[in-house]
């Protein structure tokens, strides 16, 4: 067994009951004491006494800034300082004091006042918006878990202090900032034996602060002291043992240099640990015991027991039992004063730790879901606007399909008065002139005459009745009156009836009418077709010259038969085409032999093919002639006439 177990069993031994109450006391007392600052308050008193608000104050930072190295001064400084900022409300010197209050409760070993402290000057800085005390702020509460021994908590508030470093302005002190954060993240994974990072992070503050040179001395140093000081801690756990004493070395130069007491007992402290495994004892003792010197009289005992074990070692080492002994026996009792109460404050801080996580998640939780919120509701605007405008156009092309509409109908409408003012009126108009000077005259009119007379009215009557019929059907389909009945017929069927009626018009031309199609079955409505091919044949015969002929053909397409009527006359100019079709501009030739016409025949015959599903157009040559195509639906069966009149049906 090693010398020094030997030494801590037997020290275990010797502790009675009296000695661990008395130790129990002395821990109370330690607290009590810390927290007796009445001598200091009466001094500050009696050194503000008299002065303005304003003066107070200033002596007070002062003294703040300035006793750092006494913790009990500092903290009664502090406490009143606060008070005194207390009584303006809102006063932006407040997150400092909290800040100063958490930092010399921290000095004297009260961990859970100085966790409140810092939690309120946290929540105070970050509403005043001002980021480089925000991160310092945080930086304190992450040192705080590391004196608890709570890496994971500390590392927590060190990463939360990162969060604000790319805000610090300017950006010297940012550079220093990001050191600060660095060395400190590197204490942490030193403790949680992540070496790798650790080093990193160290090598990473070193390399920033050989970069800068123009922060204030002050700052500088504390930043060289640390960055070395934690770079020993590493080098020790990674059993470089030269190397730790190299950087605790620079560590303790440099602390002496700018008196922190602080730093310059703990690393006297940690210095002993590479000693001792270098069998250095005696160095170890110089070190450790000054160390602990300093540490009577600063109150900062967090690395007591380390300096006293480390001496106990070495004395132990150097077979100076007694001694040994000695060191053992204070090192055991301050290490449990120490570890207890730690247990205690790090169950607390613990506690604080888990409500603010909590509250943070909470905070986040509540950001996630006003801005889910937020999605919905523009998503929600956004889309009601869309539906509104989707309903506003269609309204507007409904709108704009109903003006087109009623301009249409207004255009048919004038069109028809036109036509029954000018195209009824005038020929009406001259069978009655023509009546009155018959019967004017009845007595000289000679039979030769009369019959002349006679058959003028019959042509024109025949006219009038033309022009009425296909108004009467072309208003009829205007207003969807006249009904649509398909059926199944043989082609020949309309184009024999058709052909045979208009022969003895033709024959007065000397036009012939040839028919080359084969007899299609069409699923029409026979009425309706018959009347288009009666008009386009009608139109053929009338503009044909005299002793030519016009043929009929027919092909087959895919569910449609398409019948192409060609006549030899005068055909039609560009212009004409465009217009034929349409009601509103109305075009109306004499035929080759003065026919008069309505002028709406091919708009109907239009119409009615497009009805039954089908369609008319034509192509023409001024001089040469003109073709009009009509496509009619075939019949999906085969459709014969038989003898008794009745068609019979049978499947193509
Ligand atoms: P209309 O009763 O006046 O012939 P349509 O609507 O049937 O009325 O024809 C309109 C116009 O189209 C005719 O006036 C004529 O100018 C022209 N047209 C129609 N068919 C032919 C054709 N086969 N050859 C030359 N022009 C034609």
């Amino acid at each position: 067994m090693p010398p020094e177990l030997n030494i801590i069993q037997h020290f275990l031994h010797t502790l009675s009951m009296t000695q661990l109450l008395v130790l129990l006391f002395l821990t109370c007392c330690m607290r009590l004491t810390a927290a007796d600052t009445t001598s200091y308050t009466a001094e500050f008193e009696a050194l503000t006494h008299g002065k303005s608000y304003a003066e107070k104050c200033s002596i007070l930072r002062d003294s703040i800034e300035k006793t750092s190295t006494n913790n009990l001064k500092n903290l009664s400084a502090t406490r009143m300082y606060y008070r005194l900022i207390q009584a303006e409300k809102n006063n932006p010197a407040a997150g400092w004091a909290m800040q100063k209050l958490g930092r010399a409760y921290w000095q004297i070993g009260e961990f859970d006042s100085a966790f409140v402290y810092y939690s309120s000057a946290s929540t105070f800085l970050v509403n005043q918006n001002v980021p480089l005390e925000v991160f310092d702020n945080y930086i304190y509460m992450g040192l705080l878990f590391v004196a608890t021994k709570d890496y994971l908590k500390a590392e927590f508030y060190f990463r939360q202090a990162s969060q604000y470093l790319g805000r610090i302005k300017p950006w010297r002190i940012q550079k220093h900032r990001t050191s600060v954060n660095y060395w400190n993240l590197a204490h942490v994974y030193t403790k949680l034996q992540h070496y790798g990072k650790a080093s990193r992070y160290l090598t990473a503050a070193f390399s920033i602060l050989t970069g800068i040179d123009s922060i204030p001395g002050h700052y500088l140093n504390t930043a060289h002291c640390l960055t070395n000081y934690y770079m020993g801690n590493l080098q020790t756990c990674l059993h470089h043992y030269d190397s730790a004493i190299y950087y605790y070395h620079t560590s303790i130069q440099l602390s002496r240099n700018k008196s922190d007491n602080y730093i310059l007992s703990n690393a006297l402290a940690q210095i002993g640990v590479p000693f001792n495994a270098l069998h250095l004892y005696d160095s170890t003792i110089l070190y450790c015991s000054e160390s602990l010197s300093i540490a009577e009289v600063n109150g900062n005992h967090e690395y007591k027991p380390l300096a006293l074990k480390q001496l106990a070692e070495a004395y132990s080492a150097t077979h100076q039992y007694q001694k040994a002994f000695e060191y053992y026996k204070r090192f055991k009792i301050t290490s449990d004063s120490i570890n207890n109460y730690d247990r205690v404050i790090a169950g607390y801080i613990y506690q604080k730790a888990e409500n603010e996580k909590i509250e943070i998640e909470a905070r986040k939780n509540e950001a996630e879901l006003r801005q889910k919120y937020t999605v919905i509701i523009s998503s929600a605007i956004i889309l009601s606007i869309l539906i509104i405008a989707f309903i506003l156009l269609n309204r507007y092309k409904i709108i704009q399909k109903l003006n087109r509409r009623l301009t249409e109908s207004n255009t048919t409408k004038n069109k028809l008065f036109s036509i029954i003012a000018h195209d009824l009126r005038t020929p009406l108009s001259g069978m009655k002139n023509l009546s009155n000077l018959i019967l004017e005259n009845s007595d000289t009119v000679t039979q030769d005459e009369r019959e002349k007379y006679l058959r003028s009215f019959s042509t024109t009557s025949a006219n009038i009745m033309n022009l009425l019929d296909n108004l009467l059907h072309w208003s009829q389909i205007q207003t969807g009156r006249i009904s649509y009945r398909p059926e199944h017929i043989p082609l020949h069927d309309i184009l024999h009836l058709e052909t045979d009626t208009l022969t003895p018009f033709a024959d007065q031309k000397a036009v012939s009418i040839i028919v080359d199609v084969p007899n299609y079955s069409i699923f029409v409505d026979k009425y309706m077709i018959s009347t288009a091919i009666r008009n386009i044949l009608t139109n053929a015969i009338k503009y044909s010259k005299p002793k030519k002929s016009i043929h009929i053909h027919g092909v087959e397409e895919q569910k449609s038969v398409v019948l192409s009527i060609v006549d030899q006359g005068i055909g039609m100019s560009n212009e004409d085409m465009q217009n034929i079709f349409r009601i509103d501009h109305k075009v109306s030739r004499l035929g080759t032999s003065g026919e008069r016409g309505t002028g709406i025949g091919l708009t109907l015959s239009k119409e009615f093919a497009e009805k039954n599903g089908g369609a008319l157009w034509c192509e023409s040559e001024v001089g040469k002639g003109s073709v009009f195509y009509i496509r009619l639906p075939k019949s999906d069966v085969d459709v014969r006439l038989v003898s008794n009149g009745k068609v019979k049906k049978q499947s193509q």
